[in-house]
């Protein structure tokens, strides 16, 4: 058979329990899980959309591929993308995107044909069958990225949804998604490897009681400047945040990964795999070359039912709303360090206990200092791989950036 396509979909904002939990009808997702290889313990690199995607599109982490935030960053030029390693390989090369991923990141680089659709102020999948029909003339081999806004906040469930689903609206979305993109994936054809992701995972209020305490806490911390006279309550307000980008919790990145295509036989894969894992696997995959000083590593064996031994994930958190002060941490499928504001001193060490019964809530570093320091010695490796920005932003192109993120709402 000639190579495999691929179309990877990855869909914004998309927790691992909305695909792999019961709570969501997702019937066809959930097919697709059954037929290939489902990754149950899958992780991103950080919880903002454009490093995100830096990871997936480059297998390395944010100190490497030097996107460190929504704003203010480009993709380094020494870098290799997936684009433009498949492009090198004879495949032609797709993107359909939205969002913040806007050109002027750099993420698009070695994308043939680049589509950035507007992510607000749209109904959800009106772009649907315009992409859809462009896949139809594309020449094979191809690789095709198709990011999706419609399960990020502000969430806009058609009526049908709101009817069936609604609690705060993302869990309609997530129902909506796997209804309205069955035609996309089945378009895609038989000879064609599907990766269903998401850039990173959510917090949301999932009942309405939820909905209307947030409001009424961002309503307060407005309204009477508790950071000023009340700053205990004001900190204790803003940790019911919503969105993603602030922190490091599980909900926050543990993602769905679904691989199926041809030649892969129904495996379920407990092993935790990284989103920085994607690039050398598909690359593996399909025959084509990766460069060697990457992050990532291939997981094709897993897929293949055969194991690998485990590797710690790398993450950093750079949301808009931390201004600057970064969360890095190490995780394992038992173990997660965490490190705020940089500093040593605020190490916090929570057990995860495989990733099924995680306690991120008690602290257990002065426990195991041993496992505290394996997990910080691997990330000052990779910290180390940090390099000075080598693409800085034109003006022009930073204010491009920041009238997205403004639309958006992130600013
Ligand atoms: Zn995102």
């Amino acid at each position: 058979m000639s190579a495999p396509n691929v179309l990877f979909l990855a869909i914004d904002s998309l927790r691992a329990d909305a695909i792999f939990g019961d709570h969501i009808p997702t019937p066809n997702f959930d097919a697709y899980a059954a037929r290939g290889a489902q990754f149950r313990q899958c992780v991103s690199t950080t919880t903002s959309t454009t490093p995100c995607f830096s990871s997936m599109l480059t297998g390395c982490y944010p100190p490497r591929h030097g996107v460190r935030g929504l704003q203010g960053y480009r993709l380094s030029s020494s870098v290799t993308t997936m684009a433009e390693a498949f492009g090198a390989a004879g495949y032609q090369t797709h993107a359909e995107v939205t969002g913040p991923l806007v050109p002027e990141t750099g993420v698009l680089r070695g994308f043939e044909n680049a589509h950035h659709r507007p992510g607000y102020k749209v109904k959800p999948f009106v772009w649907r069958d315009e992409v859809t029909q462009r896949m139809s003339s594309y020449t094979e081999p191809w690789m095709t990225l198709l990011h999706t806004w419609e399960v990020h906040r502000p969430y806009r469930p058609g009526p049908d949804f709101v009817r069936r689903w609604d609690k705060g609206g993302y869990e309609a979305m997530v129902a909506m998604s796997d209804e309205w993109l069955a035609p996309v994936l089945e378009a895609a054809g038989d000879n064609t490897i599907i990766v269903i992701t998401g850039d990173h995972g959510e917090e949301y209020p999932d009942t309405r009681l939820g909905q209307k305490l947030h409001r009424a806490a961002t309503k307060a911390r407005k309204k009477f400047r508790l950071s000023k006279w009340f700053p205990y309550m004001d900190k204790k307000f803003a940790g019911m945040a919503l969105g993603h980008g602030f922190a490091l919790w599980e909900h926050l990145v543990r993602v769905p990964l679904i691989i199926t295509g041809p030649g892969i036989a129904p495996v379920r894969v407990e092993d935790q795999v990284r989103h920085v894992d994607l690039f050398p696997t598909l690359a593996d995959m399909c025959g084509v070359t990766v460069p060697g000083d990457i992050d990532g590593r291939s997981v094709k064996a897993l897929i293949d039912g055969a194991t690998l031994p485990e590797e710690p994930a790398y993450m950093e958190a750079v949301g808009v709303k931390l201004e600057g002060d970064r969360i890095t941490a190490v995780r394992t499928p038992d173990w997660k360090l965490m490190r705020f504001k940089g500093s040593k001193d605020k190490d916090a060490l929570f057990r995860l206990n495989g990733g099924s019964t995680p306690d991120e809530k008690h602290n257990v570093l002065t426990r195991h200092p041993e496992v505290a320091s394996m997990l910080a010695a691997y990330m000052d490796r990779v910290l180390a791989a940090e390099s000075e920005a080598d693409s800085p932003l034109s003006e022009s192109d930073e204010a491009v950036i920041e009238q997205h993120l403004r639309d958006l709402g992130y600013l």
